[in-house]
């Protein structure tokens, strides 16, 4: 059983995608190609927003962001200890301090009643994450931070890309959204590849300029910039997989459904998605207070599981100088120390996720 299901999916549009890859080596135009203006102008339609920008990373997308909002030392960004470690590293990058905020019991996404008591006057933008394929409560992170002179909200849309929140698309509900196009995301590329979301021109113009060393011009290079761009072999490959994404959410989210109904009656908790809410389910995560034992009975029947994420940030040894507790961030330790990820892609089988609730249910007594 694959834990994600790269295979399935290439064989299904294999042709499709080799016609693309054949395109880009005909023309020849590897970085900046026009399947990059062609993917830019799909997504931005996707997302509801006015700009799209490719770059060469979802880790280098929140990079651009905070330059872009011109975020540096002495500057406060707040997010959350549970997520990637992207998330707080581009913060700590900048030279800016990243202020964690506990997670949601519910939806393990920032948790809104404690954000507004971590603001301070150095706070100069809040970036939550979609955690798991869910936005968190953007509309209640987007009303703290308009009531505190108008804060930047960054959403880190990478697991939650093509999640709606009241019906509007994860990326296109803040200041600036950014995702991921790394493979085992849900829409993910043939390597490394990520996207900025704004309806902001001027942000959207100064994003563009970083992406390629803030040049606005040729040979012409007022601001500092980063090479960030998105390879047009990867845009040709996404256009390709735009095309059957939402119908592999649909499946995604089936699998979801499957899993709820085969894991009831048993001591584990289930992903709940928010009011307002649907999710992508980039993990399919579960709580369990014998989640090692667990993963070890899904490993002897060959099913693959992960313990996203085992270590939150505010305990990783690269943020020791923030001076952060075990304790600080109860509910993100607990979910870290009992959550296990379990299969998830569009094209698990009804045996397949039987055979995890299974071991699940039998597991747990
Ligand atoms: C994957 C991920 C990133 C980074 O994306 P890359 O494309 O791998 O750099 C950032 N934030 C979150 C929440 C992620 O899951």
């Amino acid at each position: 059983m694959e834990f994600i299901d790269l295979k399935s999916q290439q064989a299904r549009i294999k042709a499709k995608i080799d016609q693309r890859i054949q395109d880009v080596l005909c023309h020849g135009r590897y970085v900046m190609g026009p399947e990059l203006d062609e993917l830019e102008e799909r997504l931005k339609n996707y997302v509801g927003t006015r700009h799209c920008i490719g770059a060469s990373s979802g880790t280098d997308t929140l990079l651009i962001a905070m330059m872009a909002l011109g975020i540096g030392p002495g500057d406060e960004v707040i997010t959350v200890p549970f997520t990637w470690i992207s998330t707080a590293e581009m913060i700590a990058l900048v030279g800016a301090t990243p202020v964690f905020v506990d997670i949601d019991e519910t939806t393990w996404n920032m948790d809104v009643s404690k954000l507004e008591s971590a603001i301070t006057e150095k706070t100069k933008a809040i970036m939550p994450v979609g955690i798991f394929g869910q936005t968190a409560d953007m509309t209640g992170i987007n009303e703290i931070a308009s009531r505190n002179g108008n804060l930047p909200v960054i959403e880190d849309a990478a697991q939650s890309f093509g999640a709606t929140h009241h019906g509007k698309k994860s990326g296109g509900l803040s200041a600036i959204g950014s995702t991921s196009f790394f493979p085992s995301k849900p829409l993910g590329c043939y390597g490394d590849g990520g996207g900025l979301f704004t309806n902001d021109d001027e942000l959207a113009e100064r994003m563009r300029h970083i992406r390629v060393h803030g040049q606005t011009e040729r040979h012409h290079h007022p601001i500092l910039g980063i090479n960030g761009r998105l390879d047009t072999l990867q845009a040709a490959i996404l256009l390709e997989k735009l095309e059957i994404f939402d119908d592999e959410i649909l499946r995604r989210q089936k699998v979801a459904q499957a899993y709820g109904d085969g894991i009831r009656n048993s001591s584990v908790t289930l992903p709940r998605v928010g009011p307002g809410n649907t999710s992508v389910f980039a993990q399919y995560t579960i709580l369990s207070s014998n989640r090692d034992a667990l993963a070890a009975s899904l490993k002897e029947a060959g099913i693959p599981s992960v313990s996203y994420y085992a270590v939150p940030l505010h305990l990783q040894p690269v943020f020791d100088g923030l001076g952060c507790k075990k304790g600080q961030f109860p509910v993100t330790e607990d979910v870290a120390s009992r959550g296990l990820s379990l299969p998830m892609n569009p094209y698990l089988s009804g045996e397949e996720v039987a055979a995890v609730c299974d071991v699940i249910v039998s597991a747990e007594g």
